[in-house]
């Protein structure tokens, strides 16, 4: 057949385009990762083509000798990983899985208790428009006003008043790590069922980096494509087997049909990948990354010109600047990093006094530059660039200097340099 190139050039130039833009800036949104070759591999394979609705030995189509084996080696591989007794590695996305998860645990009008939106939970954690917000009633814990941190006898307080069904414990934006184990003993006091969702920090908790939710939780989610650097998609993880039954029944046939195998196959790359030594040593860059920024943002400069971290500091991979006292807000700041190679998103803060489109936070996130090779010494580099923009007075003589700068980070550290344009 005719090559991509060949035969849809719009779309081969598009795709060339966006290659050349990961290579030539400074990815940080906290959210984002490179996926290795070996897993973009196998999901540009020919496993795109097969149906497999079912589950391995289960399936409800003929072929699926070769997608079982890919199947039963992400399910091993991630409950080896995260030490589970069950795994569903079929949920397109993040969402879907905590969609399914939460079908399995939940009767529809059912209330959740989950971190607000706006206090850095998720969409899925029972925003008003999202399924979760319209399928349950919905109870939202939100952060402290005095730390920005989550305070658990203020989540035990709610929880005794509105008596949810399911307790929901993980974050999109949060730079601090969560009492699993307190979580529990909440949720047991009330009768709930606990859920985490480890989506942004798995990879720190594959590298031994970050408490496991999985001894405490009923059901645990993730993304596969965050800190775990693989494709984008979701797992479940249980170790109660009524529950995995529960949760293999609402994910396929409750939630999906046919499972992307070829997005399984790169999983199952990925799980293989975060096991290795290397792995961790990437995840722990990641962590020094985030802590160098942070020390950064609060030097004396950026103090004086009212930029902040939130919670003082962080735990994880992301940071979020605090900028309702400075000049900038989260749209300029991130339009102005933007401006010099950098990418990040702004963010509401807590409290946030500025309209949403606008914020006065942004997020920044060290996964994908750990994973390009940067240690200690880039992330001090980018750390200085990032303050440098976000200080008052930075004119185009200023803004050419760093995105030199920029430029010269990233040039010291090529990204697929095996991987061409489209062909
Ligand atoms: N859960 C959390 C905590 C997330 O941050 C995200 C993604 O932003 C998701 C779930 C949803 O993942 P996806 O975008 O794959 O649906």
């Amino acid at each position: 057949g005719r090559s991509l190139q060949d035969f849809d050039p719009d779309v081969a130039a598009a795709i060339g385009a966006e290659l050349r833009r990961q290579q030539s800036t400074l990815e940080m949104i906290a959210s984002e990762n490179f996926a290795p070759l070996s897993v973009l591999q196998a999901q540009g394979s020919v496993l795109t083509n097969k149906y497999a609705e079912g589950y391995p030995g289960r399936r409800y189509y003929g072929g699926c000798e070769h997608v079982d084996v890919l199947e039963n080696l992400a399910r091993e591989r991630v409950k080896e990983l995260f030490g589970a007794r069950f795994a569903n590695v079929q949920p397109h996305s993040g969402a879907q899985a905590n969609a399914a998860a939460m079908a399995a645990l939940l009767e529809p009008g059912d209330r959740i208790l989950g971190l607000s939106l706006a206090h850095g939970g998720h969409l899925t954690h029972g925003m008003r428009l999202n399924f979760s917000g319209l399928l349950y009633e919905v109870a939202a814990y939100e952060v402290s006003e005095k730390d920005f941190r989550v305070d658990l006898d203020e989540v035990a307080r709610l929880a005794r008043e509105h008596r949810p069904k399911l307790i929901i414990a993980g974050w999109s934006a949060y730079p601090r790590q969560l009492d699993f184990a307190r979580f529990r003993a909440i949720a047991d006091e009330v009768g709930a069922y606990l859920m985490v969702d480890m989506a942004h920090f798995a990879g720190l908790v594959a590298a031994g980096l970050h408490p496991s939710p999985v001894p405490h939780a009923h059901v645990t989610t993730t993304t596969t494509h965050k800190t775990l650097g693989g494709p984008r998609g979701g797992v479940v993880l249980t170790n109660d087997p009524e529950l995995s039954k529960k949760v293999n029944s609402a994910v396929f046939p409750g939630q999906q049909g046919g499972p992307l195998e070829h997005v399984i196959a790169a999983k199952a790359v990925a799980f293989k990948m975060a096991a290795e030594p290397e792995f961790a040593e990437r995840q722990a860059r990641t962590l020094r990354g985030a802590k160098l920024l942070a020390e950064r943002l609060l030097a004396e400069d950026t103090r004086a010109a009212g930029i902040s971290v939130l919670t003082g500091g962080t735990d994880v991979h992301l940071v979020l600047a605090d900028l309702r006292d400075s000049e900038l807000d989260g749209k300029q700041a991130e339009d102005r990093l933007h401006s010099v190679g950098i990418t990040v998103n702004r963010n509401a803060v807590p409290f946030d006094p500025r309209p949403p489109m606008v914020t006065s936070g942004i997020r920044i996130g060290t996964p994908a530059l750990a994973t390009r090779g940067f240690g200690d010494d880039e992330f001090r580099e980018v750390a200085d660039i990032v303050a440098t923009v976000l200080l008052p007075g930075s004119d185009e003589a200023v803004v050419e200097k760093l995105r030199a700068r920029v430029a010269a980070l990233t040039g010291r550290f090529p990204l697929y340099p095996d991987l061409e344009a489209p062909q």
